[in-house]
């Protein structure tokens, strides 16, 4: 056996792949796609095949696979400082860190910044900051978190509860915060008082339910949102793990409906998508709720091995340089309508692509039938056609049946013209030429 075979053998023996069937890829008579190289939008497989990152590695990468300004800042960190805990330590590249994303942050009240290690984990640090938060200010009736239907918050228990995708969260229902969901914001105004006066804090994806179908929300839902929360008392707690770092066109997507919440929680192109990192960060009205004397125990009782990692810091410093100096938010305006008419274009000639759903650079493509139909979700159609674009250079994975692109904001407007051209053709390939 070579050691590519060795590779894929190992890899059905021993690794269990997250969000996979894994008697299906055990079984499959095609061998796991192992990827060896990233240079910029490009990955490269063990052949030296190369591919586009179409989903920017599951919404992670920012500016191009190993970077030479993020690589260079991990060398230089690395070397000097690998870790040091948090708990009760510090160091430069997280302080420095904190206090750049406080700059960069919306508004002029997130001054304070939690890191933790992922999506998840910022979000589960907002919503245990929040719970502590209402002990601590004599307001515990408000027990209830309210989220939205097609919800994706993260996988760990508490962060699960938020989300409300059947698949996903059925099984988990009886775990977790105790949570209040809603369709839209018509829900959230139609509210009971009795109800409203629960209400801890409100979660939601702004813009954009990523992992619930790239479905949109209505413009000027956030600012309503925002103001809703105000007149009840709730806080605001939203989720930019996908939506953070420039994908909508501003550096967060709060930024488009002018929103402050109380709670922003990043992660994912944090790093540029390059380590694992969350920040959320919070205002001094929340902070100064935990100050108090020792015993008294106000302390936010919460934290991970790997809080403030100093290469991690180092690398998310850098990314955010890279934004700076590269001017890197300019580019997206013409990037977005080049995927925009991309896929309208696509749609026109492709009867088995039905409503396109856009935000700067994250597009959703619903798979149909020729008359418009849904497909049936056990044929597993979005893979197929994710696994068929393959052969025409592009990397993506679906939601279900739809399709997504989500780019890193490197990639050229050619390049993301190409990638749209992949999808649709590995579409007709897979449904075959209607
Ligand atoms: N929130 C959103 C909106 C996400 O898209 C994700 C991940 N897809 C998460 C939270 C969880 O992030 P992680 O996988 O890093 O825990």
């Amino acid at each position: 056996m070579d050691r590519e075979e060795q590779l894929r053998a190992a890899d059905k023996r021993h690794l269990w792949h997250p969000f996979t069937q894994m008697r299906g890829w055990i079984e499959s008579d095609e061998d796991p796609l192992i990827l060896d190289r990233g240079d910029g939008p490009w990955l490269f497989d063990l052949d030296g095949n190369r591919y586009f990152d179409g989903n920017s590695s599951i919404w992670t990468n920012i500016h191009g696979h190993c970077h030479p300004k993020i690589v260079e800042a991990i060398q230089g960190q690395v070397a000097k400082l690998d870790h040091c805990s948090a708990l009760g330590f510090s160091n430069e590249s997280a302080i420095r860190l904190a206090e750049k994303l406080v700059e960069v942050a919306p508004g002029e009240t997130l001054s304070r910044v939690f890191l933790s290690d992922d999506g998840s984990t910022a979000i589960e640090c907002a919503c245990k900051a929040a719970v502590q938060f209402r002990q601590l200010t004599d307001s515990p009736e408000r027990d209830t978190f309210l989220a939205f239907d097609g919800a994706y918050h993260g996988d760990t228990i508490g962060a699960a509860s938020l989300g409300r995708i059947g698949a996903f969260n059925d099984r988990f229902a009886s775990t977790g915060y105790r949570v209040r969901h809603v369709a839209d914001y018509s829900e959230v105004e139609a509210l009971e008082q009795v109800e409203r006066d629960r209400i801890n804090a409100v979660v939601i994806e702004p813009l954009i339910r990523g992992a619930g179908g790239m479905k949109t929300w209505p413009t000027g839902m956030l600012r309503k949102l925002r103001e809703w929360c105000d007149e009840t008392g709730s806080l605001l707690i939203l989720d930019e793990v996908m939506t953070g770092f420039g994908r909508t066109g501003r550096l967060f997507a709060c930024e488009h409906e002018n929103v402050v919440p109380d709670f922003l929680c990043l992660a994912k192109g944090l790093t540029g998508g390059t380590l694992p990192l969350a920040a959320t960060l919070t205002t001094e009205a929340v902070f100064e709720a935990f100050l108090g004397e020792y015993e008294e125990l106000k302390t936010f009782f919460y934290g991970h091995s790997y809080c403030g990692n100093p290469i991690a810091c180092a690398a998310a410093l850098a990314n955010l340089e890279i934004f700076e100096e590269d001017k890197v938010l300019d580019g997206v305006p013409a990037k977005t309508a080049a995927l925009g008419d991309a896929l309208s274009a696509g749609r026109t000639v492709c009867p088995y692509w039905g409503q396109i759903r856009q935000v700067g650079l994250i597009a959703g493509i619903d798979l149909q039938s020729p008359d418009g139909s849904p497909l049936d979700w056990r044929e597993e159609t979005g893979a197929r056609v994710c696994r068929a674009a393959r052969k025409h250079g592009l990397l993506t994975r679906p939601v279900r049946d739809t399709l997504t692109l989500m780019p890193p904001l490197c990639a050229s407007e050619g390049q993301i013209e190409e990638a749209a051209e992949a999808l649709r053709l590995a579409t007709l390939e897979v449904l075959g030429e209607a």
